[in-house]
């Protein structure tokens, strides 16, 4: 039995790493569209900072994923304790932003806890990203932090996405509350307080890790863009810019707005069609910002709600040990969100650079353009899935159709989830475990 895998990331990667051990399985094909296989978990380089899209921290609490991807790294591997802060008119609150409501300005400690002690939002039921901010936290926490910043990550109003990716934020008792306004700062999120990182090669080295341990029976072809899928007798035949390809079994880890636009068949009707193109993704920019001296101290990434500044999130590279960092400076890595057509998407990179550079002003972290060594800015098209209010009733449909064409859909694009690198590795698990009983 031969399989083929549209795409070539992590999704592909893993599920080939799990599929080859099945003994009715003889070749797995991967057609990758770029020159080198990993896509949003490849690793770049400027004048020898290697950073990623995004740091991508090692983190889960599904244990048997975590071990795998530690294992797979071995030595290369650091443990780190989490630092995250919020700047909130240039002081530091320790993320997340409840649990350290005492570093704010009295006035906003005063907004944040009466509203969290009397919201008339409590009772009711939460039917948007807004709603559950609201009853969750009340009207300060929400108006002073967690609205503005996910207007800024998700460039979209929270009221028009649902809960899926907040309703397991438990809501925090009155007394952490109150604690934590006197000045008691509260660990949260635990999972996430500890994690690990490549000490050096950035997140490509797990990339790298799992192309070691696939066997011969998997072969990874670049750049070989897939432009279209068409169904035939014995399977499927695909088009790509490195030739024609036959398979027998097929698993898409692309992104599935694209796989509709190409795959050709007679069932495709304009329902699927339309329903693709409304399913709502967000891209990245990706500024690397070298400087002079360090006002960051000894943390790690920066998120900020401010609107007079660009980026959403700043993260020192510096922190994740000595293979990112140049002596006598500090590497900043900002990212920009932006959606096609808008205004981040119609700048220029310059403009963008620009942009950083004095948000980097704004929050203290330079004292001006003469504190820059050097820059680097790069942009990626498929960053966020944004769970809109139609979401999820899309993509069932969109998964009932593929399930029917007999095509696996996998990935977080492919599957269009939010999906971070534990889950993406879960998935194709239990993929390759089940494929055959789909
Ligand atoms: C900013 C950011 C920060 C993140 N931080 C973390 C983190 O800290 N921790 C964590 O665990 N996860 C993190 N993630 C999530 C992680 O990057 C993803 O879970 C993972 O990379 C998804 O892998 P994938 O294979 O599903 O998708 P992708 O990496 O997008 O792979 C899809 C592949 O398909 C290829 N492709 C597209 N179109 C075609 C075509 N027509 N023909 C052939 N090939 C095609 C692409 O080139 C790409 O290689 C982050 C993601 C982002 C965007």
């Amino acid at each position: 039995m031969k399989f083929t895998i549209l795409g070539g990331g992590l999704s592909a990667l893993s599920l080939a790493y799990f599929l080859q051990n099945n003994n009715k399985i003889e070749k797995i094909t991967i057609l990758e569209k770029s020159d080198k296989a990993g896509g949003i978990c490849r690793t770049y380089e400027e004048k020898g900072i290697q950073y990623d899209v995004g740091p991508h921290i090692i983190f889960s609490k599904d244990k048997e994923i975590l071990d795998l991807m530690n294992s797979l790294l071995g030595e290369n591997n650091e443990k780190h304790r989490r630092s995250n802060r919020i700047i909130h008119k240039k002081r530091f609150v320790q993320y997340p932003f409840e649990n350290d409501l005492s570093k704010l300005p009295q006035e906003d400690i005063d907004y944040c806890v009466n509203a969290f002690l009397h919201n008339p939002y409590e009772d009711y039921e939460a039917k948007n990203m807004l709603q559950f901010f609201l009853k969750t936290f009340g009207e300060g926490i929400t108006n002073t932090y967690l609205r503005p910043y996910n207007e800024k990550i998700w460039k979209f109003d929270p009221s028009f996405m649902d809960t899926q990716m907040v309703e397991r934020i438990p809501k925090p008792p009155k007394e952490d509350i109150l604690r934590s306004a006197k000045g008691e700062t509260i660990d949260g999120y635990l999972h996430q307080l500890y994690f690990t990182y490549p000490k050096n090669g950035g997140t490509e080295a797990l990339i790298n890790a799992f192309i070691s341990k696939l066997t011969a029976k998997v072969e990874i072809i670049t750049d070989a863009e897939v432009k279209k899928v068409e169904k035939c007798i014995n399977g499927f035949k695909i088009l790509t810019a490195a030739g024609m390809y036959e398979a027998e079994n097929l698993v898409s880890t692309m992104p599935v707005n694209e796989l509709v636009k190409i795959y050709n068949s007679d069932s495709k009707t304009f329902d699927i069609l339309n329903t693709a193109e409304n399913l709502r993704f967000n891209s990245i920019a990706i500024c690397i910002v070298n400087v002079k001296k360090d006002y960051a101290g000894d943390n790690y990434a920066f998120m900020i709600a401010d609107k007079n500044v660009k980026f959403h999130r700043l993260s020192k590279l510096d922190f994740m040990g000595k293979g990112y960092h140049i002596d006598g400076t500090a590497t900043y890595m900002a990212e920009i969100t932006y959606r096609k057509n808008d205004l981040y998407d119609k700048a220029s990179d310059d403009e963008l650079i620009k942009d950083v550079i004095k948000g980097l002003e704004v929050i203290g972290f330079i004292d001006s353009s003469e504190d820059v060594n050097f820059t680097a800015l790069k942009r990626f098209e498929y960053a966020y899935v944004i769970y809109d209010l139609n979401h999820r009733r899309n993509m069932d449909k969109i998964k009932d159709y593929f399930s029917k064409e007999k095509i696996y859909l996998n990935g977080r694009f492919g599957s269009f989830e939010y999906l971070n690198m534990d889950a993406i590795i879960r998935q194709s698990k239990n993929l390759a475990e089940n494929i055959f009983v789909l």
